[in-house]
């Protein structure tokens, strides 16, 4: 489960909604309880897909490492990720899967249409290594 408070939880869909069409990208930062992931804070990033912006998206590792940082900082760890899909809906793709490699974190997927953030979807990646990993729904609890 990934629970959320409102303030963050409209940050990540507005953010959707300002970088549309293309996607936007951020990551959740807080700590585990028991086994929900509880958000503190969200960081936004640039999304460095030139390529396809509007259906890729990729957080440069640097800034992913000062985000990691910055949040261990402030006794914060990563718990997640998420990003927009404009268009389309908030399921993950195949590209999704194979471009998630942190086990045991949250990736959360918010379907933007027409400019307007509609559904938000999380999901667990589950696994323990590439050739097992899968996503998985998990209740996205917005407190
Ligand atoms: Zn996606």
């Amino acid at each position: 489960m990934l629970k959320i408070n409102k303030t963050e939880f409209d940050s990540l869909r507005r953010h959707g909604e300002e970088t549309y069409p293309h996607e936007c990208c951020g990551v959740l930062l807080g700590q585990m309880d028991g086994d929900a992931r509880v958000v503190t804070s969200v960081a936004r990033c640039g999304n460095t897909r030139k390529d396809s912006p509007q259906n890729r998206y990729n957080i440069d590792p640097a800034e992913l490492v000062r985000i990691q940082r910055e949040g261990r900082g402030r006794g914060e760890d990563i718990v997640g990720f998420y990003h927009s899909h404009p268009d389309h809906p908030a399921q993950w793709s195949a590209t999704d899967l194979a471009e998630a490699h942190w086990f045991g974190c949250s990736y959360v997927i918010t379907s933007v249409e027409k400019g307007k953030a509609v559904l938000t979807n999380s999901f667990e990646l589950a696994g323990s290594e590439e050739k097992d990993k899968r996503l998985m729904d998990e209740k996205i609890e917005v407190v």
